[in-house]
């Protein structure tokens, strides 16, 4: 195992790794960006190194930078966490060639995924059913892309191969709108993401956003952890994630998780990762896969008991999945609500000091976050700050301990979303389970008339 691993994030993220560090009996580094220097989970790591200025190009997205942190301290690993360098496949590879292990699958695998179109393939070619749509980019010429448009149906979705993020898509209702929908899609994916390819899909009407967390290890065992139902969305971001699926029959996403498991074999994955399926009547549409641990996880360590990231970093050091298909059990429902520093139905961030941070304990209450009182929060970074996780045997006792949850929770001195959520899980239509991905956009429009 690891003696020592560098932490290449910051928040909530960068403690939930430290703490796996931690119980595992390894050295945990931490970098930090000097507008996170005071955080306190800075001052709780093994070691620190700054790495730069505020801004996260000259810090957390510094591959230099990162990497010769990891020299310094004599690391000999290096955790992405989430967002920032964790999908790039050059740091990977600049992390393996500089001697380090990258905890994550392969640069190759990265690449693969990181690119829409060529992920798209990859699971075609693997046997996972994916969103009809463009075999590939589309060309340039006007003539074709029309016929393509004609052949998938209208809506469709055109959508950036180097997109994330929730940007980089467009709805297009009719042939009127195609052409122009495809151009400023181009300009801004190669502005945003500096890839033009841009592909299209059809676009679904009311689908759920439902995913399938996976961990494999380098010898070709790769497992699936169930399902996160993620469908509670606003501006295509998450907001509320819960496991399992309410409604969804169990052989259906047995079946879908055999196939996903088995695409990794065939892929070669190795580490955590997630394949996210639309679905509809039904069906599942692969849309994306993520090749890093994701913000939701804790909701699958609640109800499969497998701590994801202790599994992570095993794997990178060389171990074998420790449990076969056949022994993972699902326990109980668990939901996740991201506790976002913004006002909760403007949505503008809301950066600043939090002056009181009261956070809810008890049976089945999980809490990831780095904040507490006199906690400055940063203008700079995203603006989740932290998760509250619920788990119950039912979903039911999931609901009720997070109501009571919400209403222990207390932060003042910055705004937060927590007042929507206290409202969400109220709401009779959230209550029965099984809201579409469009639910909380048109829950929050009525709420405004
Ligand atoms: P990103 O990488 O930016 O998160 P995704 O491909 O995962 O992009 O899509 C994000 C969200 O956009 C989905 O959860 C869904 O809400 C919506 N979306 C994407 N593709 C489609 C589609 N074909 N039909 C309907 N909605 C879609």
């Amino acid at each position: 195992m690891f003696k020592k691993i560098l932490i290449a994030n910051r928040g909530e993220i960068a403690l939930r790794v430290q703490r796996a560090c931690r119980e595992m009996g390894i050295k945990a580094v931490m970098v930090y960006s000097e507008a996170d220097r005071d955080a306190k989970y800075v001052k709780l790591a093994d070691e620190a190194v700054c790495i730069g200025p505020a801004p996260s190009a000259q810090s957390y997205l510094s591959m230099p930078a990162i990497i010769s942190a990891a020299e310094v301290t004599d690391a000999e690993a290096i955790h992405p966490g989430y967002g920032f360098l964790s999908e790039n496949a050059d740091f990977a590879e600049r992390v393996e060639k500089s001697g380090f292990v990258f905890i994550g699958p392969t640069p190759e695998s990265i690449r693969i995924m990181g690119d829409k179109v060529s992920a798209k393939q990859a699971m075609i070619r693997a046997g996972v059913p994916c969103v009809p749509g463009s075999e590939g980019a589309l060309p340039d010429d006007p003539a074709t892309i029309k016929r393509i448009a004609k052949s998938i149906g209208y809506p469709v979705i055109i959508k950036a191969a180097g997109g994330g993020g929730g940007r980089g898509m467009r709805v297009v209702h009719t042939e009127a709108a195609l052409l122009h929908a495809v151009q400023t899609t181009k300009a801004e994916a190669g502005a945003a993401f500096g890839n033009p390819e841009v592909y299209m899909e059809k676009f679904l009407q009311n689908p759920r956003h439902i995913e399938i967390q996976v961990l494999a290890d380098n010898y070709r065992n790769a497992v699936y952890l169930y399902e996160r139902d993620c469908s509670m969305q606003r501006r295509h971001q998450k907001v509320i994630e819960e496991a399992p699926a309410p409604g969804i029959p169990r052989r259906l996403i047995e079946k879908i998780g055999e196939r996903c498991a088995a695409a990794c074999k065939k892929i070669g994955y190795r580490g955590a990762g997630t394949f996210e399926f639309l679905y509809e009547n039904g069906e599942f549409y692969f849309i994306e896969m993520n090749t890093r641990v994701q913000v939701e996880h804790p909701v699958t360590e609640a109800i499969t008991g497998i701590d994801i990231v202790r599994t992570q970093i095993a794997v990178a050091a060389g171990e074998k999945l420790p449990f076969t298909q056949r022994q993972i059990q699902v326990r109980g429902h668990a939901i996740e609500c991201r506790i976002n520093a913004e006002d909760p139905y403007k949505f503008t961030p809301s950066p600043g000091r939090v002056t009181t941070w009261h956070m809810p304990g008890g049976p089945g209450i999980r809490v990831d976050s780095h904040v507490y009182a006199n906690y400055m929060v940063p203008p700079n970074y995203d603006s989740m700050i932290g998760k509250l996780i619920a788990h119950g045997d039912t979903r039911e006792q999931a609901l009720a301990r997070m109501r009571t949850a919400l209403a222990e929770t207390a932060i003042e001195g910055i705004k937060t979303n927590v007042p929507l959520h206290r409202e969400l899980m109220v709401d009779a239509n959230f209550e029965a389970g099984g809201t579409n991905i469009h639910y909380l956009e048109s829950w929050l429009e009525q709420r405004d008339r």
